[in-house]
């Protein structure tokens, strides 16, 4: 790893840092500029287009809190990623596999006082990291919550999971707070984007947040099997737009980032409004998928993780069971260790 890049701050500096950083982020919120909609909802007084509660009632949704063996394996270790699944969603595929708490915002509403303790029991499991999935449009109470559980004994690595629809500021704000960013590149072009997530500017603000999250944290750092900073990209490859995943391949190496962590997903399958649809209503196929692999190997990408093609069939949760995930394990193969 090159000196350029920081490492881990301790938990007292870091509800420094947090400390430090709440009110901008608040005044971020105030009118809302959180994610890259930009949609400048008074989220002191009402909804954005993400539909989360206004802010002002201090509460935070969220749907599951579980160590996750469905991740990377180099997050799940032998006690599992501790994930906080967020209701809401700034992005809201037409397609998304959790659409439960995406887009119905199926969920509970706490405090960041609760919360804090929701992520202190995570690591009384035995979790091996805090693993926060979709939290941008949370990030003011979320921090509070982080503020808390770091001052009442949370040392574990913070991965921050994303779409990758974040703003440049709030990225900017997180420096030096997030140890391990899990952003998910989605859709390379305005009209991909526009179709499956009436989100032209996607493609650009994904981008931009991958770069400064690269400058921030450089490749991902894993001791005794487990990651501890740096950066994770996740692809799903999509039935329909599949040049995208060549093109942002093609980006990635132009961008130098070869030495990223890479995580090509194989587990699409249509879900929610994608039901049906004509572009997107039907699973990847195992050539597809496999030629995208190919071609990040061609690239020269160092670290690639590869999906087994049964993984939509397992990795799918059900949030309104009592245990939303399936307990297997997820199974990836390096094919460049
Ligand atoms: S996080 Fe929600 S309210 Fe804020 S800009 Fe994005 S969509 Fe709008």
């Amino acid at each position: 790893m090159s000196d350029d890049f920081r490492v881990t701050v301790n938990p007292r500096e870091r509800v420094k840092l947090i400390e430090s950083r709440l009110d901008e982020v608040d005044r971020l919120a105030m009118p809302c500029r959180l994610c890259g909609r930009q949609c400048r909802a008074d989220r002191g007084q009402g909804e954005g287009y993400c539909r989360s509660p206004e802010l002002a009632r201090g509460s935070i949704r969220w749907a599951a809190a579980v160590p996750h063996h469905g991740e990377e394996p180099m997050l799940v270790g032998s006690g599992g990623s501790g994930t906080i699944f967020f209701s809401g969603c700034s992005l809201l595929c037409g397609y998304c596999q959790n659409w439960q708490i995406s887009h119905e915002r199926d969920g509970q509403d706490t405090d960041p006082e609760v919360l804090a303790e929701v992520m202190l029991r995570l690591q009384r499991q035995g979790a091996e990291n805090l693993n926060l999935v979709t939290p941008t449009h949370w990030m003011p109470g979320i921090l509070r919550a982080l503020r808390r559980s770091f001052e009442k004994g949370l040392n574990l690595p913070l991965v921050y999971n994303t779409n990758g629809y974040d703003s440049v500021e709030l990225i900017q704000l997180l420096d030096g707070i997030v140890d391990i960013w899990l952003p998910d590149f989605k859709h390379w072009d305005p009209e991909s984007s526009r179709y499956c997530a009436r989100a032209a500017n996607y493609p650009e603000v994904a981008r931009q947040a991958i770069r400064i999250m690269w400058r921030q944290s450089g490749p991902l750092v894993v001791e005794k099997g487990r990651a501890v900073r740096g950066m994770i990209i996740r692809h799903l490859v999509l039935p329909e737009y599949l040049s995208g995943s060549y093109d942002f391949l093609l980006w990635l190496a132009d961008e130098g980032m070869q030495s990223c962590c890479l995580s090509l997903m194989s587990q699409y399958a249509p879900h929610y409004r994608a039901v049906g649809d004509p572009k997107l209503g039907r699973p990847i196929t195992e050539k597809e998928y496999y030629d995208v692999v190919d071609f990040a190997e061609k690239l020269g990408f160092e670290h690639v993780l590869v999906q087994e093609m049964s993984s939509s069939s397992h990795y799918v949760p059900d949030f309104r069971k009592e245990k939303p995930f399936d307990d297997r394990a997820r199974v990836d193969q390096n094919i460049k260790p």
